[in-house]
């Protein structure tokens, strides 16, 4: 089986959920081509060689220095018409949804999204989508024209490390601009400034729920947090009060997250926050109702007011 997997480049590096999504396609199938709108290679194909990718294709795109989606779309366009991959995969985003649904009516292809999980049975592949508010996983398969295309869900895989994996084939390709986007002109762009580690790529990350009780105790949240070299977090309730941006809610319609450690502070444990968080390593809730959902699906539960101990595991760390 031969799949392709689209690069969303961070700078110059690929994604984590790129390059765990690389990692999936190379434990089911033997040939994974990675396709990547960028000039230069090597970073890349090192970072994706050892998650088992055995070619990595860049492509130069011809306008001036800034990705216009159209070109992505034309790249992967050709090398589906020249390869004839049996499937794309896409880890998803705002843009990568895009491609993939342009990609989709260009090849006639069907697109499965939001999956989490992707195996072959009997030759063919069967996609794992959550449906019912995730509350039950339903299996989709793809038929019609052309390759199955797939679009993941955010921290659907980790990385699996190939150990001896051989330098990947690299080469570049020349897409010819089509002229519809090569009289595009970006006159400018603007970048949300970085505010620290992702919480997408956080290796450990504690999260404040609505137990936290007001605005000004979510500092503590992030003094656990930085003690902890890790990442803020928050649960819904309070990114809608009004306590936190949206860039730090977890959870269905906030950011999926996968890190090693996952400290829930004042969080029940609702179904759309907990399909947001529970691939975690480990879970540790603090929590005062002994009855709490979170306690069911924790590693460590602790009983008690999270303003008492915090400090305290502040003290001792
Ligand atoms: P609560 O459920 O109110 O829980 C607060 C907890 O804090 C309680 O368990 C309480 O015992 C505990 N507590 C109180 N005081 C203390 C204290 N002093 N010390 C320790 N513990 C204390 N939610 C998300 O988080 N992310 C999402 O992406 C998301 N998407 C949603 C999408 C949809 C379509 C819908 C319908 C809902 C979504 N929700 C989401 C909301 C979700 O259903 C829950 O309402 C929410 O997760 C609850 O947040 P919480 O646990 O902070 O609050």
């Amino acid at each position: 089986m031969k799949v392709l997997v689209h690069v969303e480049l961070r700078g110059d590096t690929p994604g984590a959920d790129t390059v765990g999504l690389v990692s999936r396609a190379a434990a089911i199938a033997d040939d994974v081509e990675v396709v990547a709108l960028a000039p230069r290679t090597e970073a890349l194909a090192d970072a994706l060689a050892r998650s088992g990718a055995r070619r990595v294709s860049t492509v130069a795109h011809g306008t001036t220095g800034v990705s216009v989606l159209e070109a992505s779309v034309d790249a992967l366009e050709r090398v589906c018409r020249d390869e004839q991959p049996d499937a794309v995969f896409f880890a998803a985003s705002v843009r990568a949804t895009d491609v993939a649904a342009a990609l989709a009516a260009r090849l006639g292809a069907g697109l499965n999204w939001d999956l989490t999980d992707i195996r072959v049975v009997d030759g063919e592949l069967r996609g794992t989508r959550p449906i019912l508010g995730d509350s039950k996983l339903a299996e989709v398969g793809w038929k019609g024209e052309g390759p199955s295309l797939a679009l993941f869900r955010p921290g659907a895989f980790a990385r699996v490390d190939v150990p001896d994996a051989a330098p990947p084939e690299v080469r570049r390709l020349d897409v010819t601009p089509r002229d519809a986007w090569a009289r595009v002109t970006v006159s400018d762009t603007t970048a949300q400034p970085d505010t620290g580690p992702r919480l997408d790529e956080a290796e450990v990350i504690v999260s404040g729920g609505r137990g936290i009780g007001a605005p000004e105790h979510l500092e503590l949240i992030r003094e656990l947090a930085r003690a902890l070299g890790g990442v803020a977090g928050v649960s819904m309730p309070v990114v809608t009060q009004g306590w936190a941006p949206y860039s730090m809610q977890v959870g269905q319609t906030g950011t999926i997250v996968r890190p090693r450690l996952y400290v829930a502070c004042g969080i029940s444990g609702q179904l759309q926050h907990r399909v947001g968080m529970e691939r975690s390593g480990a879970i540790i809730a603090i929590n005062t109702d002994p009855a709490a959902p979170i306690f069911s699906f924790c590693d460590v539960a602790v009983v008690g007011d999270l303003h008492a101990i915090i400090p305290r595991v502040l003290e001792l760390l």
